[in-house]
């Protein structure tokens, strides 16, 4: 939606306390040291990702020639396959499908309501939002909830084109098809949390649908732990591609904080450290330990200049959510009516699309999701104790809620570094002490489960 590296800080002091509280491991300077191990299932089923798939949805998607918000759903433009009322008929028989597939392990529902009028809904406008539940396997863990969103609806040059064509193939086909693409081939798997494929509409007018389903899952109080967010992962055929990256947006200060907790974070240099943030780090862990075929880049900034999307919605809700988009985007082939001038294609046409890049896309997001769905719930109430004035650290924290964490680890970094760069493996405790000032470093634990799933890290807040 439009609105009007890594470089290793050298800390002498950290280095020198590093070799006398962890000993053990002479490589845990290493970043990699820090990565999760690859499961072999998860791998597996990484391979049943499928880019003719993804081609044929992606066509298909295009083919309702519109799916402007606006446009037709009455049953004769259902019937006829033209609207975003056919697109969102067609996403639905999809999911039931696959849902068919798999002795019906998926609850295919709508969130359905009528936006009232506003800037760029001219009329009051029923918009409804498709997706399927893949309930998790642990009566305890399947109230946590991973989700992977895009949305169906597009738009050309004008966001009030009823009936134009709208062919929307990379904004957002390719984010629907990564949505469609992972519920298909994880919906072979059982996982103790649940994970939600979604599909929204009133992107383009202004974030409606997100908004609504957002504002539903606050509301009904469920425990959203990730949301990823894929719109224009169509890797554009464009000269200057880059098609080894996906770029991975995340919040800084958060939407959602509290005037307290932005105090907090002033003060002791939290800027870096949202929850959506540790999710983005999250998923450059996990580019690392699959074999993916892309690699996650982190923007550390909500979106791109003059741009919106879906996760921010959730952001706004609270929950922790980022956005994949690819490396370089051809705006010629963005918002724009299909048409050749002064030798310039415009139009987001499927030709344009790498199916290919937008499968790696889809298998760094099913990693994802499935990593977070098989791990521990993170630990709560993670503290740092700050009573008094001392150079050791100590940290605190509730078990795992579910009971499946069978250990904790705690992870550092500098403060200027982009990523976790160490690891200390503390077992089922809930108390640790370090031989590392706080001031100089920023800590955050994770449940660890016998398999050695991680859950996502949380930074402890002071405790006096
Ligand atoms: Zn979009």
């Amino acid at each position: 939606m439009i609105f009007r590296r890594r470089k290793r800080v050298p800390l002498i002091a950290l280095t020198v306390v590093i070799a006398v509280c962890t000993g053990a491991s002479a490589q845990d300077k290493e970043q990699g040291n820090t990565a999760m191990a690859p499961d072999g299932r998860i791998s597996a089923a990484l391979k049943q990702i499928s880019a003719q798939r993804i081609q044929a949805n992606i066509e298909k998607l295009v083919s309702f020639g519109t799916r402007l918000t606006l446009s037709a759903q009455d049953p004769e433009a259902i019937a006829a396959g033209r609207g975003v009322g056919a697109a969102r008929e067609w996403i639905k028989a999809e999911f039931e499908r696959y849902s068919k597939d798999c002795g019906g392990c998926l609850e295919v529902k709508v969130d359905s309501f009528t936006e009232p009028a506003a800037d760029r809904i001219p009329q009051p406008t029923q918009i409804t939002n498709v997706y399927a539940v893949l309930r998790g396997s642990d009566a305890e863990n399947a109230k946590r909830i991973v989700l992977v969103t895009g949305h169906y609806d597009s738009r050309n040059s004008d966001t009030l084109d009823v009936k134009g064509d709208a062919p929307g193939a990379n904004d957002d086909g390719s984010g629907t098809a990564v949505s469609l693409e992972c519920a298909r081939v994880l919906s072979k798997m059982k996982f103790p949390a649940t994970i939600i494929f979604l599909t929204v509409a009133g992107e383009e007018q202004g974030l409606n649908g997100s908004h609504h389903f957002a504002a539903m899952a606050k509301e009904q109080g469920w425990n959203v732990e990730a949301v990823l967010n894929n719109d224009i992962v169509g890797g554009d055929k464009s000269a200057l591609q880059d098609h080894s990256v996906v770029r991975v947006f995340s919040e800084g200060l958060p939407a959602a904080a509290t005037e307290q907790e932005i105090k907090r974070i002033r003060g002791l240099g939290g800027e870096n450290d949202s929850a959506s943030r540790q999710l983005a780090r999250y998923v450059a862990d996990v580019g690392r330990a699959y074999d993916v075929g892309v690699k996650p880049m982190l923007v550390f900034r909500l979106d791109r200049y003059l741009r919106g999307g879906d996760h921010y919605s959730f952001n706004q809700e609270g929950f922790a959510a980022v956005r994949f988009t690819e490396f370089r985007e051809d705006f010629h082939h963005q918002h724009q009516n299909v048409r050749t001038e002064n030798a310039i294609e415009y139009g987001d046409l499927a030709k344009f699309v790498d199916f290919d890049y937008v499968a790696h896309v889809a298998r760094v997001n099913a990693a994802t999701l499935a990593s977070l769905a098989s791990a521990p719930a993170p630990p709560a109430n993670v503290h740092v104790l700050t009573k008094e004035l001392e150079n050791d650290s100590t940290l605190t924290w509730g078990a795992s809620p579910g009971g499946r964490a069978a250990g904790y680890e705690i992870v550092w970094r500098a403060t200027t570094s982009p990523e976790w760069e160490h690891v200390q493996k503390v077992g089922n405790v809930q108390r640790s002490t370090l031989k590392l000032s706080k001031d100089n470093v920023i800590f955050a634990v994770r449940a660890v489960d016998a398999e050695g799933h991680r859950s996502l890290p949380v930074v402890p807040a002071p405790e006096r």
